[in-house]
């Protein structure tokens, strides 16, 4: 599997305080990876530095086969190029219905110039439902956003992000305030989506990181301290260490 991000001795300093420091990180082009580590430990620093949010003071951070340089390029440059990103809490518009959003999303992945060989509404709607079968809303989508339930709402999010196309798509803690019948859902939704591109989850919920069943990163303190399946992790002692607070 090739590299599709490489990050590589990145540090960034907030008024003195190191929130990354010398991280290096990369994941491969279909690959589902699991982020975890205890508050602080600069996971959502890290995300807003590959989304160009927050520029890093050192480092590289390389993307694709072209081995692109993506601190050159500003926020919509990069979403531009094949990277999304979902926050917790979701955006979804809760005045429209499932179909609605859906279809919003596709359109804004298009390029003006896309938009000339899209004419066919047809062919809108035959994607918005595949979008839907995929994040099992098939039978949603005529129901106004605002009226689904939390766990709906994230995979709604997920759909619009997939509308995208992302070659890696970043999610913060996806199964926050999901009941077990959503969380095995978002495990199938996200396990599923990683089967083409890279995704890339950060999550403090150690059982469904277990369900993910991916490669683990650990961030402590800015930088990597353990990297490999969940079992190997945690039993690392400097894992165990800084997750008694030792
Ligand atoms: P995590 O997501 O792992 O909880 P963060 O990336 O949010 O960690 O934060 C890493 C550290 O950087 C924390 O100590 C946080 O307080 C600090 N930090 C993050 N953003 C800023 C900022 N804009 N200004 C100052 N400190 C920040």
């Amino acid at each position: 599997m090739s590299t599709l991000l490489e990050v590589s001795g990145i540090s960034v300093t907030f008024d003195g305080f190191r929130a990354i420091n010398n991280l290096s990180f990369q994941i491969g082009s279909a690959e589902l990876r699991a982020i975890i580590g205890p508050n602080g430990a600069g996971k959502t620093t890290f995300m807003d530095i590959v989304t160009g949010k927050t520029r890093p003071d050192e480092g590289r951070v390389i993307w694709g086969e072209k081995s692109e340089n993506l601190l050159k390029l500003n926020e919509s440059q990069i979403a531009r190029k094949g990277i999304g990103r979902k926050f917790q809490r979701p955006t979804v518009f809760e005045d429209q219905t499932v179909f609605e959003n859906l279809l919003m999303a596709l359109k804004k992945a298009r390029s003006p110039f896309d938009v000339l060989f899209y004419r066919r509404s047809g062919h809108d709607r035959d994607k918005v439902e595949e979008l839907a079968e995929e994040i099992g809303l098939k039978d949603e989508l005529q129901r106004k956003s605002g009226e689904l339930a939390h766990g709906q709402k994230q995979w709604l999010e997920i759909g619009m992000l997939l509308a995208q196309e992302p070659r890696l798509l970043l999610v913060d803690e996806p199964a926050a305030g999901m009941s077990p019948v959503e969380r095995e859902h978002t495990t199938n939704l996200l396990v599923e989506a990683a089967k083409t591109r890279a995704v890339v989850v950060v999550e403090h919920d150690m059982e469904f990181v277990r369900r993910l069943n991916c490669k683990v990163t650990v961030f402590h303190e800015g930088s990597v301290l353990a990297e490999g399946s969940l079992d190997h992790v945690t039993a690392n002692q400097d894992v165990i260490d800084v997750y008694l607070g030792r």
